[in-house]
């Protein structure tokens, strides 16, 4: 099995169907171009049959962005297929991405159709797409609460109609890490033609399991994961990309799976991603949050100022950090703060030291963080 994991990028397609965000053409493309300087492998750019403006995006990102394999969602029908094939036709690289639900639930309640009218609605997709395409992406919505043996049928027979890439959706986030491991499993075991497709790991936030249950899924032999910057998505989101890809860096020892992207990328993308969609990454947020290499306590500090991999286990330049931040608060010790004085270029001598420390701890009980211009009244 390869050791390469496919990134495939869903910002701009699943994360914009977040609740409130709304990019614009230009917000798109912009993403878009730093997408690719990250270097994720697909861009899942739009759904184009569903409104002209998504249409007029997955076409401008298809003309303009090289290097990268552009991708757009379908439903299993003949139309939407025809549509997304026409606004991907400038791209160097093109991926249709159709398929239908497999879950009871979706048959029942939203398809109406009994499994061998969906069955065959999907292998009928696959066909009309695979003469647009040889890239084509099959999704099964709602893996994640299916009966298994309608799950392995179906992802044999649309292997046998052209599909490449099988993604095997957690649609509402209901499963856990050992559950996903083994559905995945399950398909690569059990079908008689696995090897002929890429199976793609696709979950959602809603227990907060996105990251673990993706990675559970690599474990497992998927070789494609799906995900958005800073894990924006429907509801609670979708699996966030810089966990992931950081997960199978730092962790390569249990995984010994890796993806292309450039890591130094990851908090300008996430920077962007949060400004352009307006969605606040908050301040604890794992890999790109204001936190993340942030210290506070004097224990801490004092080990980290040592030492560094005492504390933290990614060194903030591996993600585009300038560096691990120390904080001063009242928690903070005389080893951190004799650091952010020297850092604005004082030194004291010990006595006067413990002056301006002593001064310090009084205005640190008083606020949630001494800044800098603090420090300066207090030298002052
Ligand atoms: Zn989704």
């Amino acid at each position: 099995m390869s050791d390469r994991v496919l990134v495939f990028d869903t910002t701009l397609r699943d994360g914009e169907q977040s609740p409130g965000v709304r990019l614009s053409l230009a917000d798109k493309l912009e993403i878009g171009q730093q997408l690719v300087s990250l270097g994720v492998d697909i861009i899942e750019a739009g759904f184009p049959i569903s409104s002209p403006g998504d249409f007029e995006s997955v076409n401008q990102l298809a003309k303009q962005l090289k290097g990268v394999t552009i991708c757009g969602l379908t439903r299993a029908r003949q139309k939407d297929i025809e549509v997304a094939a026409e606004a991907l036709a400038p791209a160097e690289r093109r991926r249709i991405h159709t398929g239908l639900g497999v879950s009871e639930n979706h048959l029942q309640h939203k398809l109406r159709m009994t499994r061998e009218e969906a069955l065959a609605t999907g292998v009928q997709a696959v066909k009309w797409a695979r003469q647009f395409t040889d890239d084509v992406e099959y999704f099964m919505e709602d893996s994640g609460r299916a009966d298994l043996s309608y799950v392995y049928k179906v992802v044999e027979e649309v292997i046998k109609a052209g599909a490449t890439t099988i993604n095997v959706p957690d649609t509402t986030g209901f499963t856990y890490p050992n559950e996903y491991y083994h559905l995945i499993k399950g398909i690569i075991e059990n079908v008689p033609n696995s090897d002929k497709a890429v199976f793609s790991c696709h979950c959602h936030n809603d227990l907060g399991m996105a990251t673990a249950n993706t990675l559970a899924g690599v474990m497992a032999g998927a070789r494609q994961v799906e995900v958005t910057v800073n894990g924006i998505g429907e509801r609670a989101g979708n699996t966030s990309l810089e966990e992931v890809v950081m997960a199978l860096y730092i962790r390569n020892d249990k995984f010994g799976a890796s993806t292309g992207i450039d890591t130094t990328q990851l908090l300008p993308t996430s920077r962007m991603v949060s400004r352009l969609s307006g969605m606040v990454v908050q301040r604890n947020k794992a890999i790109v949050g204001a936190n993340a290499y942030a210290h506070s306590s004097g224990i801490h500090q004092d080990g980290v100022l040592k030492e560094r991999s005492t504390y933290e286990i990614i060194d903030p330049k591996l993600v585009g950090a300038e560096k691990s931040e120390i904080i001063l608060t009242s928690k903070s010790g005389r080893h951190g703060l004799k650091h952010r004085l020297a850092e604005l270029g004082y030194s004291f001598s010990d006595e006067r030291f413990e002056e301006i420390y002593a001064n310090f701890i009084k205005v640190a009980d008083s606020k949630s963080e001494v800044n800098e211009d603090d420090l300066r009244v207090l030298v002052a």
